[in-house]
């Protein structure tokens, strides 16, 4: 089981119909949401849509207008944010220049008047854990960037709290270096067992690091799931749209078989089979999402007719690994199909302005209503 699956597991974090206004202005929409311990939980979704705003709640940095946020089954509207156990770490690391990495992650501990050999100890451990025991007489300017990301990450965990917010936390590194640190993240997160939230713009980010990713639109999340479960089983357009490449087919549906329909896209071929759990009516709008890497690509006509269409290659994207294909159908309507290149490519290839077939299995995609 997972921990969102087990009915007798309890939610450390419970967001209850939380509304959240800024004068007449929605910020947060009667969102409920549960989230739990140990949990790497990522928040997704456009910019304004009030991710941070969820944060600043849970920090104690903004009141909520409507509903109860509770931690660890305890309202936390009373609780000033420095008695909750939750720390919030942010883009700008906002390390103290003066003081050495030692001191900057002893800070918090001090202030807490701990003793020295506790606080010895602690730091230890943090540095330890953060790879950073060389660097401890550092300044933050004699140290990297990537350095200081995990100084401020041992601050930040100094403590021990139970719940971890990370606004952006790798915003300020390059593409390479982040990706790295996301994986430092992962396995300081299990080491610590600390539950991290985080705010990401970055999506795919989000479904490398979390067990679960919340992706949100004005004010309410739209969709929960794993990351594979959001990739390939997402809920609506909004959410198929946000993550990743995605070809949407608008039609009407028919019933065919059990589980399966046609949809009659307005493509003068045949109409296309969908396999969907979900239920549709005859003549439903509906929208059939597929990921590019779900449609082949060949010059010859496929062995299988089901969903086997004719087209020309318009232009191609080569990624390295991948090559993308833009292919127009009669009518107009162009499709993406994306290949691996599991070898270099040759003369003998698909190239522009080839005529191709293009074909998926009814199961590949998912067949939505809105
Ligand atoms: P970004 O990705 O750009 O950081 P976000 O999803 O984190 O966006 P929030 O910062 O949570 O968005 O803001 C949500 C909405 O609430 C935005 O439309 C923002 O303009 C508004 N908002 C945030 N803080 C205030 C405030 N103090 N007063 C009025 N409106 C606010």
């Amino acid at each position: 089981f997972a921990p969102w699956d087990d009915p007798n597991e309890q939610p450390l974090i419970r967001f209850k119909n939380v509304t959240k206004r800024y004068g007449d202005f929605v910020a947060i929409d009667d969102l409920t949401q549960d989230i739990y311990a140990k949990e790497f939980f990522a928040l997704l979704g456009p910019s304004g849509c009030g991710k941070t705003t969820m944060m600043r709640m849970l920090a104690g940095f903004e009141t909520i207008s409507e509903g109860t946020i509770e931690l660890a089954g305890q309202d936390i509207a009373a609780v000033p944010p420095n008695q909750r156990a939750v720390n919030m770490m942010f883009q700008s690391y906002a390390l103290f220049p003066h003081l050495s990495v030692y001191e900057n992650i002893a800070f918090g501990l001090r202030r807490d008047k701990l003793p020295k050999e506790q606080i010895d100890d602690r730091v230890s451990e943090m540095l330890k854990l953060t790879r950073l025991e060389k660097f401890a007489r550092r300044k933050p300017h004699q140290i990297s960037g990537g350095q200081r990301q995990r100084v401020a990450l041992a601050r930040s965990l100094a403590k021990g709290p139970k719940l971890l917010l990370l606004d952006e936390p790798l915003g300020a590194l390059d593409k390479k270096l982040r990706q790295e640190t996301q994986f430092e993240l992962m396995d300081i997160q299990e080491t610590t067992g600390t539950t991290f939230v985080i705010v990401t713009h970055d999506q795919e980010e989000a479904m490398t690091v979390a067990s679960r990713v919340a992706v949100m639109d004005e004010g309410r999340i739209i969709q929960v799931a794993t990351p594979d479960g959001i990739y390939e089983a997402p809920n609506s357009v909004y959410v198929a749209d946000f993550i990743g490449e995605v070809n949407i087919i608008k039609g009407t549906a028919k019933a065919a078989n059990k589980e399966q329909y046609y949809v009659d896209w307005g493509v003068n071929q045949a109409p296309i089979l969908a396999t969907s759990e979900r239920a549709f009516s005859d003549g439903q709008e509906c929208y059939l999402a597929i990921r590019p890497e779900k449609i082949s690509i060949t010059k010859g006509k496929p062995e299988k007719a089901e969903n086997a269409v004719q087209g020309k290659v318009l232009d191609i994207a080569y990624l390295g690994n991948l090559s993308t294909y833009h292919v127009e159908l009669p009518g107009g309507l162009v499709i993406k199909a994306q290949t691996a290149n599991t070898r270099r490519l040759s003369r003998r290839d698909i190239t522009w302005e080839d005529d191709v077939w293009i074909r998926w299995n009814a199961t590949a995609g998912v067949l939505l209503a809105e």
